[in-house]
């Protein structure tokens, strides 16, 4: 793997170099062209092939700008390998600021696509041959739907040791063992052998400081891991034991009505504790909604809106909860935006 040059949409790219593509997807109607937009920076000396992907739904926001911090990253100048950095890849979705593409199918459902088949198979298809069949790892970005927000979390078949080894050294506390999807890209990419993780933080539509800050960290601790990137300067911190949720659970709206959440995201709770309060207008009915089981709020709904059924609060349940608890808490401590005066003046504000 990595020859001395990768051809991307029939462009030599050769070692020590950054390219930037337009990766042709479909015409539209109007007759303009769509493309998808691709960076590859190659280093000087051979090393791994990394895929980083986003808005593969297309109003998942904070993996786009995860991608535009890292590919201006100083530390790139010392690249061993081949980064793939695909920021937008359902630019459909994208401009329509929507999940899908507009025939409404879900690109994460439709890999690996095919040349001749509906919209997102040929997107899926042009970005299975031409990125991930000539990668050897992936990391795909991703958030919450719409109103609602993830805490930062990795799913990855932590079945496969080089995948586990993956999603622990990225370094978020919440590693979620997720079975591969259907049509998903994570499979696709198992199909090649690919270890790939999927990271979710945040809310679609939205940028979260703390979200992009952990998932640009996390995808530098694994290109260092990969040897992509020269190790950090700074001493290692102590090596965190892994800790897998065992299972997560959504609790849904027993009945309609108007929701006062009272746990935050990434709360620890404890069984049949109170969550929030569902109730109509007037206050005359109200409805307590408890959770089933220890853990961590890893999900949550924004909208204050509920019908009957809607999913309010994702719980990961756990062994060892009082660990994860504690590395929930010093975890974002670590990535809220810095307040420091003191702080380097050329580095970025924070959004907030
Ligand atoms: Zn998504």
């Amino acid at each position: 793997m990595d020859p001395e040059i990768i051809s991307v949409n029939g462009a030599d790219i050769p070692r020590n170099s950054r390219t930037t593509l337009d990766l042709p997807v479909a015409r539209l109607y109007t007759h303009s062209q769509v493309a998808m937009p691709v960076q590859v920076v190659r280093g000087k000396k051979p090393g791994p092939a990394l895929f980083v992907s986003a808005a593969i739904h297309g109003d998942e926001l904070n993996g786009v700008e995860i991608i535009r911090r890292l590919l201006n990253l100083p530390a790139l100048k010392r690249l061993s390998g081949t980064l793939f950095a695909i920021p937008i890849v359902n630019v459909y979705g994208f401009i329509q600021q929507s999940r899908y593409l507009p025939d409404r199918r879900d690109l994460n459902r439709s890999f690996p696509g095919y040349e001749r088949g509906s919209l997102a198979a040929r997107v899926a298809h042009q970005f299975m041959s031409e990125i991930v069949e000539q990668s050897t790892h992936g990391i795909d970005l991703h958030t919450g739907a719409i109103h609602r927000s993830n805490l930062p979390q990795i799913r990855a078949n932590i079945d496969d040791p080089q995948t586990a080894d993956l999603a622990h050294i990225f370094g978020v506390p919440v590693i979620l063992n997720a079975d591969l999807r259907d049509n998903s890209l994570r499979e696709a990419a198992a199909e090649y052998g690919i270890p790939m993780l999927l990271y979710e933080a945040g809310e679609a539509l939205r940028f979260d400081e703390v979200s992009i800050r952990a998932g640009l960290k996390g995808i530098v601790n694994v290109m260092r891991h990969l040897n992509m990137l020269p190790a950090s300067r700074r001493k290692a911190k102590r090596e965190h034991k892994p800790l897998y949720a065992r299972a997560s659970s959504w609790v849904r709206a027993p009945a309609g009505g108007i929701l006062r959440a009272i746990v935050p995201l990434g709360g620890s709770v404890e069984k049949d504790q109170l969550l929030g309060i569902l109730s109509d207008p007037f206050g005359e009915h109200e409805i307590e909604i408890h959770t089933p089981c220890d853990g961590i709020v890893i999900g949550r709904t924004n909208l204050p809106l509920a019908n009957e059924g809607d999913a309010l609060f994702h719980i990961a349940r756990y062994r060892k909860l009082e660990a994860v608890t504690a590395r929930v808490e010093e975890f974002t401590e670590q990535h809220q935006p810095d307040t420091n005066p003191d702080s380097p003046p050329d580095a970025e504000p924070p959004i907030v």
